[in-house]
């Protein structure tokens, strides 16, 4: 057996990080501002402690293009390095200095905020620059380092006369990465990635508008003057405690991280962990449409203040990727696939604790405020019913303020419906039936008819409620939900036995021949019902299993119960042979006018369902009118 060690030639893995580290050259900027951000607070830190006896002042970091030069210059006042430090971080690979100082300074770890992790981030740079600089002078009593390194592993370490405290990064940028040397360019990854970094980043110069003398006329322009421009807010109120902010200071966080958003949001959430895991954000509630896709993407993943992503699909449950506002955690793991980012343990946990705090918010505002959060329910049930359908735990929560509303605008939750319908709305076996409606124009006829009855009608229109039912049929006992053009209403909340059907057998197979000679193939399927005598002659139902599988198939799941193909829509005539109207049909003489009668009802049924259209409703009009001349 032959045992070695691998030779990792340096000559071939160099260009394999400059190419192939980062799929985005883009991020060069964000690496290099995060590495004079960790300088800074580190200064902060061995300042603070006693360590660095030196005054930590105002320290920023700026980013200066020469554009004639093909130069970028990054320039923080932070630590800086000895020519030692630099042959020890910066020339040896992989090695991070980040964790080497959260090791040393374990406690402190934390609160310091260091970024760094891998090591890698600084060779980021030669993904857009041929030669990297550094100019460097360490807070302690030696003398500057100038680096310089071509992209090849070799590189040129000299002194340098730099006076001051930091440490200079200039990138000569590659002829293919020119691009960079735009101000628009820079000022946007600037506002992607830096925008609540935690130390001042200082880019170019804005004119600012002074006071004008006293004295100056009217006609006298304001003095200005230019001033250093400051990109980032170095506070965001995400890092703030929660009782140091007031709803003004959320809502406007939230117009600084969606500056081209006009709308308010409804209410936020503050998360705010430290163990087991680390975790700080602000999540807000926006007013929600029905589309279930338009509105992804939104949440923004920091980690310590820089911005990683705005896809957060993993960490963040599924249901509440529709929610707005950040996520900071240093915490996830962000260097493994998707699918593995879903397996991890702590992102797991941090995915129940965010599920966990959007239920406590919202159970929280429906015991303290019902009124507002009644207001606010339709522009928010989508993300809690999504919820409900997809996480037991928050079923568990919602199921108790989640709400139902009814066609007349009043708000139930499920407990105080079944409550309330009790002895009214169950049907002879003493199941409760939960009449509904998802359009109170189109399905008013049917809705009548129900309220006629003393029935209540919950208006049920989100796209996805439809699998909301199906979930509370199966996990309650004795209800069940039937819209009010399922059946007719005696039908769907049948109390007792049917009434005693006033046609003989022979009379019933001649009218239905009647009808069916007048329906001809029109895909409605002929019923003839015994019913009281004040329910509706003619009237169109749909029944509701096909119809409920088929709204669920067409919003995903329903478990793909019939195949691929789509549904035919599926229709049923029910007659009340029970009503004057239909012992008027029979009794006609004339077949004529016998068929008249009967197309025309059908025509009626059809047009209080949305059924009539194009020629069929032209003739029903010209026949209306002929009649009543
Ligand atoms: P990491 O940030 O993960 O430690 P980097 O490759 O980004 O890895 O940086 C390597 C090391 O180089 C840092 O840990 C730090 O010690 C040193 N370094 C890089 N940039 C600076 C800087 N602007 N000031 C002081 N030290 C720096
Ligand atoms: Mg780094």
């Amino acid at each position: 057996m032959a045992k070695g060690k691998i030779n990792v030639s340096v000559e071939n893995i160099f260009p394999l990080i400059k190419k192939f580290l980062y799929s985005d050259h883009e991020i060069f900027l964000r690496e290099l501002i995060s590495n004079a951000t960790d300088a800074t607070l580190k200064l902060k830190h061995l300042t603070a402690i006693g360590e660095a006896k030196v005054d930590y002042g105002n320290p920023q970091i700026e980013i200066r293009i020469d554009k004639e030069g093909k130069k970028i210059h990054i320039t923080d006042q932070g630590l800086g390095m000895t020519s030692d430090e630099v042959e020890k971080y910066i020339n040896q690979v992989a090695f991070s200095g980040a964790e080497e100082f959260l090791d040393k300074y374990k406690d402190a770890g934390k609160d310091a905020g260091i970024i760094g992790h891998f090591g890698l981030g600084f060779y980021s740079a030669f993904m857009v620059a041929h030669t990297v600089e550094i100019i460097t002078k360490s807070f302690k009593d030696e003398p500057a380092a100038h680096w310089t390194c071509d992209g090849s592993p070799n590189f040129t370490l000299e002194a340098a006369d730099k006076k001051d405290r930091g440490t200079e990064i200039i990138l000569h940028i590659a002829e293919d990465s020119v691009e960079f040397l735009e101000e628009s360019k820079i000022s946007g990854l600037l506002s992607k990635y830096n925008k609540f970094m935690p130390v001042p980043i200082v880019f170019g110069t804005k004119t600012e508008t002074l006071p004008k003398p006293e004295g100056a006329k009217e006609e006298d322009p304001a003095p200005t003057q230019e001033v250093q421009n400051i990109i980032n807010n170095p506070n965001p109120a995400w890092t703030k405690a929660p009782a140091d902010l007031n709803d003004e200071d959320y809502k406007g966080f939230y117009r600084e991280l969606y500056p081209m958003q006009f709308e308010e949001p409804l209410f936020h959430i503050h998360l705010n962990v430290d163990y087991p895991f680390n975790l700080t954000g602000i999540l807000y509630f926006p007013k929600l449409t029905n589309d279930l896709n338009v509105q992804k993407d939104k949440i923004q993943l920091y980690q310590n203040q820089v911005f990683v992503t705005d896809n957060v699909e993993g960490i963040v449950p599924e249901f509440l990727t529709m929610l707005r506002g950040v996520i900071d955690s240093p915490d996830i793991p962000l260097n493994v696939s998707r699918s593995y980012l879903q397996a991890d343990g702590a992102v797991k946990k941090i995915a129940t604790y965010i599920t966990k705090k959007v239920g406590d918010k919202l159970s929280s505002l429906f015991k303290n405020d019902r009124a507002a959060f009644e207001e606010k329910w339709n522009d928010i049930k989508i993300v809690i019913e999504y919820g409900m359908l997809s996480e037991d735990k928050f079923f568990d929560k919602a199921d108790k303020f989640a709400l139902y509303p009814t066609v007349d605008g009043s708000y139930f939750t499920f407990e105080e419906l079944q409550e309330k319908l009790k002895d009214n709305q169950t049907d002879k076996d003493g199941k409760l039936i939960l009449l509904y409606a998802s359009d109170k124009e189109s399905q008013h006829a049917y809705i009548a008819a129900a309220k006629a009855k003393g029935y209540e009608v919950l208006l049920l229109d989100s796209p996805i409620v439809s699998h909301l039912m199906q979930k509370l049929e199966t996990s309650k006992e004795k209800i069940s939900f039937a819209r009010v053009d399922a059946d007719p209403i005696d039908k769907l909340i049948q109390k007792e036995e049917n009434a005693i059907s006033k046609l003989s057998d022979e009379e019933k197979e001649s009218l239905k021949e009647k009808i069916e000679k007048v329906t001809g193939e029109g895909g409605l399927t002929v019923q003839l019902e015994a019913m009281d005598s004040d329910s509706a002659p003619f009237v169109i139902t749909e029944p509701e299993f096909m119809r409920r599988m088929k709204e669920m198939q067409q919003t995903g799941g329903g478990g793909g119960m019939f195949g691929m193909g789509s549904m035919p829509d599926m229709h049923n005539l029910i007659v009340n042979i029970n009503h004057p109207l239909v012992s008027e049909i029979l009794q006609t003489k004339t077949q004529k006018k016998q068929d008249r009668l009967i197309s025309q009802s059908i025509d009626l049924a059809k047009l209080s369902k949305g059924l009539l259209k194009g020629a069929a409703l032209s003739d029903f009009i010209s026949r209306s009118y002929e009649m009543i001349k």
